[in-house]
């Protein structure tokens, strides 16, 4: 059966203590496999990870940085907050969050959120993924997999897209090493980022702006066969190794 994308609309302004399973659930009748995709925005609006700029006090780094890349101080005292080690600091904060992924000023977000307030990415998304599929399990009895998923800039290209920061009841990965292709040729390198193929037209559906499509839903994906390793170890990491080096100079 081919592959279908349900918007999911109607949801209100998702605040702080919001059942957002729940709410997802009044407005889509879901079906075992389904693949739920969330923005990270609206997981974190309803579990209360946003900040208050003004109770934010901006430390000596926050302030040195925020003078080069021209933002708010205490804007960037969240960023510096939320990661676990800052790979750039200009023209932009590059920096790796605990959960692993790396991205531009942590993923901290103004949009979509009141003036004054800023969005902080989930501390542990595998754990949300894993959280909002057992709520789905508990209220429709349907077992549905879960990306969280958030906007990102991308290396070598313009453009932001949809990735995967956190996933349960799949593996990150289609590990196709050791199939064959058309001509009987055994692959060996080939390792596919499905949750972030998935991921990134979730982001196109549900857009960047006022659309209110926090979350989508793909119905019909086959089921896949890898593993979850989906960061570079330090070792194999050669464009990390490459901003190390530079931050020396
Ligand atoms: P991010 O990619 O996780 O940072 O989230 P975005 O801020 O880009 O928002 C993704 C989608 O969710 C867009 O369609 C937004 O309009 C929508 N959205 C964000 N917050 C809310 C909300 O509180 N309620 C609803 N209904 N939609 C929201
Ligand atoms: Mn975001
Ligand atoms: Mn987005």
């Amino acid at each position: 059966m081919d592959i279908q994308v349900i918007g999911v609309r109607n949801l209100p302004l998702i605040q702080r203590g919001d059942d957002l399973p729940a709410l997802i659930c009044e407005q889509i009748a879901f079906e075992d496999g389904d693949i739920l995709t969330v923005a990270s925005s609206v997981y974190s609006k309803a579990k209360g990870f946003t900040r208050e700029l003004a109770s934010i006090v901006p430390g000596a780094d926050a302030v040195r940085i925020a003078a080069k890349t021209k933002e708010d101080p205490r804007f960037v005292q969240a960023v510096l907050d939320s990661s676990a080690e800052i790979l750039l600091e200009y023209p932009f904060i590059l920096s790796e969050v605990p959960s692993g992924h790396v991205g531009v000023r942590a993923g901290v977000d103004h949009s979509n959120v009141e003036d004054g307030r800023i969005i902080i990415l989930p501390p542990d998304p595998m754990r949300a993924a894993a959280e909002v599929r057992d709520a789905i399990r508990r209220i429709t009895g349907k077992d549905v997999r879960v990306i969280i998923t958030d906007t990102c800039g991308r290396a070598f290209r313009r453009g932001q897209t949809g990735i995967a920061i956190g996933w349960a009841g799949m593996t990150a990965i289609d590990d196709y090493r050791g199939d064959t292709d058309l001509f009987g040729h055994v692959l060996e390198i080939t390792e596919e980022a499905v949750v972030d193929e998935i991921a990134a037209f979730a982001n196109f559906v549900m857009g960047e702006s006022h659309q209110g499509v926090p979350a989508v839903v793909f119905r019909n994906c086959r089921a896949w066969k890898g593993h979850d390793q989906v960061y570079f170890t330090p070792k194999e990491d050669i464009i990390r190794a490459a901003l190390k080096e530079n931050k020396k100079d």
